[in-house]
């Protein structure tokens, strides 16, 4: 039996990754689960797959998880440190779907037992890409992307020499503003930003697609996870999501990825890589679809993917506050201080601020520093909004 642990299993990829699991209960027993706010959900699959543990960030909740677990066996814990714990817990897969900032302490915790870590929380990625893949590496560990076209590009790379690649061709469906005339983005409202044309994902992601601060971030992620030079990436909108990403080789041939907007795929494919095994999504019928359709991204419409560009050519710690600045945008604009395009700015200034201030973004890269840096961004992309508030 393969031990798993899955951190954020109460949201979209936990949830995606426990119906996965359920399919096959015998193959696997379940360590640890955690959510947040969801506490029936959390208790609900713990019971269902026996885990050992199940763990809560907020720990004002900590007594109702107690409740809905009592009579079980199954331990219940509360908190950022009990969250870190139990990434500790020897698991032979441990999935990483927390959202935010908040999944690098287990993320880091993860690797350093030397597991393999299904990487969906990006942010991490983001935000101290350089410190992850060390401590990987220095205790063995795998990671296996489950973004999706992070998924797809380590797909098409199987068995391909890193220095034949030409580019990287990321695409985007474009999201829930794709097609509205640019002057109506400033209005745009939480619920037409919080709903996604092709994917069912968190809110945090879906309002993320609509402003392509998705994609900025998994241009970055691509830079980090793969070692490609930041004009090797590039962004193609592609409305029908199908076809989640390319690899450019030197001999002009391009590797395509092609699937159905499913995150059972990536994650079944990290699950059980090396191995392929039977996934229960959907098979395309290439026929019936008729066509793929392609456009250029552009940059007035998104400003982020600009602001992607510049974060990778700081380099240094400015990938931490360009997380915490549109961590904390989006927050803003989720609680309505800010408007829709107003996220970019707030996130164009932060960067510049810490900027100028000297030190912060080129600080060598630890854990402490990569916090404070995060600390200090939030604080200042909050100022920032409230100066726009008022
Ligand atoms: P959701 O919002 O659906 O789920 C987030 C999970 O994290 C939930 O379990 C939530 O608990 C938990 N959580 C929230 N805040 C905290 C916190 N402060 N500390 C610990 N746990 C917390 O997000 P998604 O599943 O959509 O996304 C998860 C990650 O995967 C993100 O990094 C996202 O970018 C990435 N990703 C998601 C994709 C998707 O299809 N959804 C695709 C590619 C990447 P609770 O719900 O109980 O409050
Ligand atoms: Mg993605």
């Amino acid at each position: 039996m393969r031990k798993v642990s899955i951190f954020g299993a109460t949201g979209s990829i936990g949830q995606n990754t426990i119906d996965l699991i359920k399919r096959a209960p015998d193959a696997y027993e379940v360590i640890a689960l955690t959510g947040a706010r969801n506490i029936e959900q959390l208790a609900q699959d713990a019971i269902a797959l026996k885990a050992q543990i199940a763990i809560t960030a907020d720990e004002t909740r900590l007594d109702a998880l107690r409740t809905a677990l009592e009579g079980t066996g199954i331990q219940a814990a509360a908190g950022a440190s009990a969250i870190e714990e139990a990434a500790h817990r020897p698991a032979d897969w441990i999935m990483s779907a927390i959202v935010g900032a908040a999944g690098l302490a287990p993320g880091m915790a993860a690797l350093a037992q030397g597991t393999t870590l299904a990487l969906a929380n990006k942010e991490s990625l983001v935000c101290a890409g350089k410190l992850l893949l060390e401590t990987g590496r220095a205790h063995g560990a795998e990671i296996l992307p489950v973004d999706s076209e992070h998924s797809a590009v380590f797909q098409a790379l199987v068995g391909e020499p890193m220095d034949a690649v030409e580019r990287i061709i990321i695409t985007a469906s474009g999201g829930a503003f794709r097609d509205w005339p640019i002057e109506d983005l400033p209005n745009a409202t939480l619920d037409q930003a919080s709903s996604h044309p092709n994917w069912d994902m968190g809110q945090r992601i879906t309002i993320d697609s609509a402003s392509m601060f998705n994609k900025a971030m998994e241009i970055i992620e691509t830079r980090e996870f793969f070692g490609i030079d930041p004009e090797k990436i590039e962004v193609l909108i592609h409305p029908q999501s199908m076809i989640h990403a390319l690899v450019g080789f030197n001999d002009g041939a391009l590797m395509a990825h092609v699937g159905p907007p499913d995150m059972r795929h990536a994650i079944g494919y990290a699950l059980h890589h090396p191995a392929r095994r039977h996934l229960p999504v959907e098979r395309l019928d290439l026929a019936a679809i008729g066509t793929f359709e392609f456009r250029a991204p552009d940059d007035a419409r998104w400003p982020a993917l600009r602001i992607a560009r510049e974060v990778m050519a700081r380099g240094g710690l400015a990938g931490a506050v360009f997380n915490a600045a549109k961590e904390t945008a989006l927050d803003g604009f989720i609680e309505g201080h800010l408007k829709f395009t107003q996220m970019s700015d707030v996130v164009a200034q932060t960067l510049d601020e810490l900027d100028a201030r000297g030190g912060h973004i080129d600080a060598t890269m630890t854990l402490d520093n990569v916090y404070q840096t995060d600390h200090l961004a939030r604080k200042a992309a909050k100022a920032a909004i409230e100066k726009r508030a008022r």
